[in-house]
């Protein structure tokens, strides 16, 4: 794939066998600590950073993905299994990478978090960065009682 626009930061997976880049600035980086994002990742929390899906391109390669509920979906490499980028489904048209993923994740920083009720306790390094709680507000409420997950079961 080629494209004339200049890359404002570029990543990809582990193996390399996907490659994505971004065509503007990077724009409300964060970290989710919600149980989706801590299974999503297999890790703490999802460290995320994003911008316009309209500036956004997979270069290299195509992801593999799973619609982690009716109203996101999440990529990944099927060769080496690195998670790649969360995006919802609807018209807010944003694709957000996983910071760890990028070629410079120091450059992104972090803006806010999300999720802080699944926050690990000895998770202390954004403490002094804004926090939400899932399901704040009442539009949020709204938003996912749309949602259907396609999680399994978070124990046997
Ligand atoms: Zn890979
Ligand atoms: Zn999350």
């Amino acid at each position: 794939m080629t494209d004339a626009r200049q890359p404002v930061a570029t990543g990809g997976c582990q193996c390399g066998a996907v490659r994505y880049a971004f065509y503007a600035p990077l724009e409300n980086s964060h970290v989710c600590h919600c149980r989706m994002c801590q299974r999503a990742t297999g890790g703490l929390f999802a460290a995320l950073a994003g911008g316009a899906l309209a500036n956004f391109a997979w270069t290299r390669g195509t992801p593999a993905f799973f619609p982690s509920s009716n109203l996101a979906r999440r990529a990944f490499c099927e060769k080496c299994g690195t998670p790649l980028s969360f995006h919802y489904e609807d018209e807010t048209a944003r694709m957000y990478v996983t910071m760890g993923s990028l070629d410079h994740p120091e450059r992104a920083g972090i803006v806010r978090q999300f999720g802080v009720e699944s926050r690990l306790p000895w998770v202390k390094f954004c403490e002094d960065i804004p926090g939400e709680i899932t399901g704040n507000s009442e539009e949020e409420q709204q938003y996912l009682a749309k949602m259907r997950t396609n999680q399994g079961p978070a124990r046997e």
